[in-house]
């Protein structure tokens, strides 16, 4: 995970029938914040305010068309969904609660994110520090709430979760890290083969741009090498928070001086 830039403006159809269901907006809408007053707790939504082609594209490319957890580029092979941070219809944690309805069109809830973080791994969760805390209607303030999960828009992601070669860790065992890395799935099997796979070939440009006799490699091959290495740490390039990682440990290689975050002690 990465920090994400997301621009603050929301898009047009969040501003317009997004605000007007959720309430905070007089309208001909039965709103979100009246229907729960009246008794409601269950509530349907509708995905062609959160998640119309217009909010699609202002995240996939405030994302680099990258899942907001796990990195991998989606797009090339899949639809990608639009991920409720604070999941809107249900809490896995706690039955009672109706999910957190008012922020179903809030745009600071909403991300990008590839199917399998969102269907299969984060689902419903949404652990908290102090379960007790839990806002469960729009009367409640979300400000006391301490979220286990990192936001990768209010937060730097890399602050909690580092990595270990292709092996996603939590910065000195922190509770957050351990958490997003459990919740999100971040080691499960396909994602380790992919960021080793990415992690292999990023290594060798690195030993050719930097641990190697670079007298013996041809002018251009370190040029190239160098070039591959700039692209690798940038904010578009896929795994790129395992990247990161790594150079800043040198690659874990032989007689390599270590003592930044994510080495093993
Ligand atoms: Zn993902």
């Amino acid at each position: 995970m990465i920090r994400i830039d997301k621009p603050i403006q929301e898009p047009e159809v969040l501003r317009t029938r997004g605000r007007k269901r959720r309430g905070g907006m007089a309208s001909l809408y039965t709103r979100f914040s009246d229907d729960y007053d009246r008794g409601k707790k269950v509530f349907t939504f509708d995905a062609t305010i959160y998640g119309p082609r217009s909010v699609k594209k202002v995240l996939t490319e405030a994302q680099h068309d990258k899942c907001c957890y796990c990195e991998a580029k989606v797009t090339p092979v899949a639809y990608g969904d639009i991920e409720h941070f604070r999941p809107k219809g249900k809490v896995a944690e706690d039955d009672a609660h109706p999910g957190y309805y008012w922020l179903a069109y809030e745009w600071s809830n909403l991300l990008f994110a590839c199917q399998k973080c969102n269907q299969r791994f984060k689902r419903t969760f949404f652990p908290l520090r102090d379960p007790s805390k839990r806002a469960r209607s729009h009367h409640d303030d979300l400000s006391q709430e301490e979220p286990l999960l990192i936001h990768p828009v209010e937060e730097d992601p890399q602050q909690y979760v580092g990595f270990y070669k292709q092996e996603a860790i939590s910065i000195d065992g922190n509770l957050r890290g351990k958490t997003t890395i459990e919740v999100l799935g971040l080691n499960r099997i396909e994602l380790l083969e992919a960021r080793l796979f990415r992690y292999r070939g990023v290594e060798m440009l690195y030993r050719i741009a930097r641990h190697t006799e670079k007298k013996s490699v041809p002018p251009d091959i370190l040029t190239d090498a160098q070039t591959g290495l700039r692209d690798a740490v940038k904010d578009h390039a896929p795994y790129v928070s395992m990247v990161r990682s790594a150079m800043a440990n040198q690659f874990w290689l032989k007689g390599a001086s270590s003592a930044s975050p994510g080495a093993p002690t």
